[in-house]
């Protein structure tokens, strides 16, 4: 017996979401039934809808989501119903190599532990409707492997919960995993969206000694310094301009940069501006077949490195733990990532409201109909 729900699907790349209901299948042995409450915008789900990512229609996209556990399958062990969860796009066996090696999120076995025998979503005719990330969270429930979920205590609330899935993963992550910053690095961030903030907040977590925020939009890095930043960087559309920026601030380069925003010149001045042997992480998400230039003289004889941490190299299980201790204690502040909130009904409006500039992170209130 499949459930109706609501769902806000993507029918064409280029058109706003379409709230419809949908039929939502029962959870497999390892699966979740997860009733969700919030979900945080995510840049990703954007370029989903515009089509600068691809993504076979009709489909739910949202993955940035915190809920509740309604009903969990047979063999489901790590979580029960009433639990406060949230998801990760990168679910991981815990068996492969990657895994044993502590990457789980370039997990090898990720189709097999996504896999089940019939669509989790289709709609009223029987279409099958994709679900991103293994999710689909803009709907008023969802399936989810048990890999792809972490419980997360009940003093977190469900608005800025659901950014530990997404943005946070993926800024602190990359920081804490990804670059291994520490008390005597210098970082520049650049990109001040949720991941970058959120990468800033990492890094201040981390003890770095400088922490420089580069950003389009002056805005931005107002926003930047109340979350850690000690110096901030105004990027104009000229690259060159930029580098000689960050170059004075930082004759000697930085021991680490964080690229956040996903374009191939702001990676490439992520490793422009580094010091000898030092690191730029590229998180930003590039359009497929996209190709990133470099010096090789600055990567030889500079033993620098550039380098990717997909969703930040997390390690969703035990970081959500890290994280909520952190935010808890008041040394990661969520709340103030979240400008702002919208019914259900209103998704397009939240998405249209992200090309405002102080706007870090909106989440939807899917179990609010209207305002
Ligand atoms: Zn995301
Ligand atoms: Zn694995």
């Amino acid at each position: 017996m499949r459930t109706p729900i609501k769902a806000a699907v993507l029918g064409k790349a280029g058109e706003p979401l379409e709230l419809a209901e949908v039929l939502l299948d029962e959870p497999a042995d390892h699966e979740v039934l997860v009733r969700t409450e919030r979900v945080g915008l995510c840049h990703s789900d954007l370029h989903y809808i515009t089509g600068s990512l691809p993504i076979p229609t009709p489909a739910i996209l949202g993955h940035e989501v915190a809920g509740l556990v309604e009903r969990v399958g047979a063999a489901v062990t790590r979580v029960a119903p009433g639990d406060r969860v949230v998801a990760t796009v990168t679910p991981a066996c815990g068996l492969c190599r990657s895994c044993l090696r502590g990457r789980p999120t370039q997990c090898m076995r990720v189709d097999q532990v996504r896999a089940r025998p019939r669509p989790k979503v289709v709609t009223r005719d029987g279409e099958e409707v994709q679900v991103l990330g293994g999710i689909g969270a803009f709907a008023e429930a969802f399936l989810a492997g048990e890999a792809s979920l972490a419980v997360v205590p009940s003093n977190v609330p469900p608005h800025v919960a659901c950014l530990l899935g997404c943005c946070v993963s993926t800024g602190v992550g990359a920081v804490v995993h990804g670059a291994h910053v520490t008390p005597d690095d210098t970082v520049a961030v650049i990109g001040c969206g949720g991941v970058g903030i959120a990468a800033i907040q990492g890094a201040r977590l981390a003890g770095a000694r400088r922490i420089v925020a580069v950003d389009a939009v002056a805005g931005k890095l107002e926003i930047a310094r109340r979350f850690g930043a000690t110096d901030a960087v105004l990027a104009g559309p000229d690259t060159v301009a930029v580098r000689t920026l960050l170059q004075d601030l930082m004759p000697d380069g930085f021991t680490h940069t964080v690229e956040a925003v996903g374009r191939r010149q702001t990676a490439e001045l992520a490793f422009d501006v580094l010091a000898p042997t030092g690191t730029a992480t590229i998180l930003g998400l590039m359009p497929p077949g996209e190709r990133l230039s470099i010096p090789a003289d600055a990567l030889v004889y500079g033993d620098r490195v550039l380098r990717g941490a997909y969703m930040g190299a997390n390690r969703f299980l035990t970081d959500v733990e890290m994280f909520t201790d952190h935010y808890v204690a008041g040394r990661l502040d969520l709340d103030a990532m979240v400008t702002g909130e919208v019914p259900f009904e209103h998704v397009n409006e939240g998405f249209a409201a992200m090309s405002d500039p102080a706007t870090i992170r909106i989440v939807v209130d899917v179990t609010r109909e209207s305002a």
